[in-house]
C-alpha cells in the first residue's frame, strides 16, 4: 500500500536522507525521485536538513507507519514545501555555487568568548548580516563567563552596549558552570535552532550542557581541504531531549559570506536602516555624503563605532567574494 505524508529532512548522507514527522523523533530513510528543483536556486543540493518534504512510502502491512521503513525500500521524497528561510554556505569564494546547510530555522545562536579565544568583531557582525539577509533571528550566546573576572568588567559592557544597542540579545553562559544554561534550553525547547561559532569558543560543550546524550561532532573542517577535495559537509539535526531541535555547524566559517551591492549592506545593520531614514540622500553610501543621519549618529554614540567600522570595512571589500 502507497501512503503519502509530510515529514522533515534531518540528515542527508550522501546516499539518502532520514526524514522525521516532528515534532516526533523517529528517523526513517528517503530518496530523492528524479529531479526536484527550486526556482532560481542554484544550490547544490535540492534538499537541505530542515526541509519539509512530501513523501510516498511502500507500506506493508505489518508495519506500522513509514518509521518502520528500511534503506532496502526507502521513502520517496517527492515534493519540497518553500522554506520560511534558509542559511547558504559558499562551496568556494570565487564560485557562484552554494550549499544550503539548513533551512526552516526559527534562530542562530551566534557563540562568541570575550576571550580565549576572543571575539573578533567584524565576523560577529558578518554573521549578524548574514542573519539578517536570510531571516534567521540570531541570538548572540557569550560563553565561558566563569572565565571573566573584574579585569572582564570593561570589555564585557563595551560588548554589551555595542549589540544590545544595535537591538540584539546576549545571553551569557557558561558550558562549565551551566551559567544561563536553563535560559538556552527554554529558548531551545519547541523549536529549529542552528548552533554557529568559530573553533574553540565552546559550541561542542554547550549543546553537550543542553543535552548529555548529543555528541556533537567535534573540530574545524579546514575550508582549504574541503575545497581542495570537492567534497560536501553534510549537516545534520539533533534532538534535544527537553524539547527542540538544534542544527550544529562544525567549521562554519563561509557561513559568513553574502552576496550584496554595496548600497545594500547599510540595509542588514538594523540600527543604521533606522538611522539612515534621516539622510538626505537616497541611497546613501553613510561614507561621503552630506547630511548623513547615519555618521551623525556614529558621531552622537547612538551607533557604535565598532558597528560602523565593520560596515565600512565589508563595503571595502564588496565583490570580494563573487
Ligand atoms: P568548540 O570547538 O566550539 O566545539 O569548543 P569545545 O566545546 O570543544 O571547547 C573548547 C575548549 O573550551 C575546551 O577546552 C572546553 O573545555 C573549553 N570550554 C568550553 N566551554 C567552556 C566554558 O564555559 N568555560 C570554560 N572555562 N571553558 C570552556
Ligand atoms: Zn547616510
Amino acid at each position: 500500500m502507497i501512503i503519502k505524508g509530510q515529514a522533515t529532512v534531518v540528515k542527508h548522507t550522501g546516499s539518502h536522507y532520514l526524514l522525521s514527522r516532528l515534532p516526533q523523533w523517529e528517523l526513517f530513510p528517503a530518496v530523492l525521485r528524479g529531479k526536484i528543483r527550486l526556482k532560481g536556486s542554484s544550490a547544490t543540493n535540492p534538499v537541505a536538513v530542515g526541509d519539509i518534504v512530501d513523501f510516498e512510502a511502500d507500506i506493508t502491512e505489518e508495519m506500522s507507519g513509514p518509521e518502520c521503513l528500511t534503506l532496502e525500500n526507502p521513502a520517496v521524497i517527492t515534493a519540497v514545501h518553500p522554506r520560511s528561510n534558509y542559511i547558504i554556505r559558499k562551496s568556494t569564494n570565487l564560485s557562484r555555487q552554494s550549499h544550503i546547510i539548513a533551512s526552516n530555522l526559527d534562530r542562530a545562536f551566534l557563540v562568541v568568548t570575550l576571550d580565549f579565544p576572543q571575539v573578533k568583531l567584524p565576523f560577529l557582525d558578518r554573521l549578524l548580516v548574514t542573519c539578517e539577509v536570510y531571516n534567521v533571528p540570531p541570538v548572540i550566546v557569550l560563553n565561558k563567563c566563569d572565565l571573566y573576572g573584574p579585569e572582564y568588567d570593561q570589555m564585557r559592557a563595551a560588548f554589551h552596549e555595542i549589540y544590545e544597542g544595535a537591538g540584539y540579545r546576549i545571553v551569557e553562559v557558561s558550558a562549565h558552570t551551566g551559567q544561563g544554561i536553563d535560559e538556552l534550553r527554554d529558548m531551545v525547547s519547541g523549536s529549529v535552532s542552528l548552533f554557529s561559532g568559530v573553533s574553540g569558543v565552546g559550541k561542542s560543550s554547550l549543546i553537550k550542557a543542553l543535552d548529555p546524550s548529543l555528541e556533537p561532532r567535534v573540530g574545524d573542517i579546514s575550508d582549504a581541504h574541503e575545497q581542495g577535495r570537492h567534497t560536501t559537509t553534510f549537516y545534520e539535526m539533533y534532538q534535544v531531549r527537553t524539547g527542540g531541535f538544534i542544527v550544529d555547524t562544525p567549521g562554519l566559517r563561509g557561513f559568513g559570506l553574502v552576496d550584496l551591492k554595496k548600497e545594500e549592506i547599510a540595509l542588514y545593520f538594523p540600527e543604521m536602516l533606522k538611522a539612515s531614514e534621516g539622510c538626505r540622500f537616497a541611497p546613501c553610501t553613510h561614507t561621503h555624503e552630506p547630511g548623513c543621519a547615519v555618521k551623525d549618529a556614529v558621531e552622537n554614540g547612538v551607533i557604535s563605532y565598532e558597528r560602523y567600522s565593520s560596515y565600512l570595512g565589508m563595503l571595502d571589500e564588496e565583490g570580494k567574494y563573487r
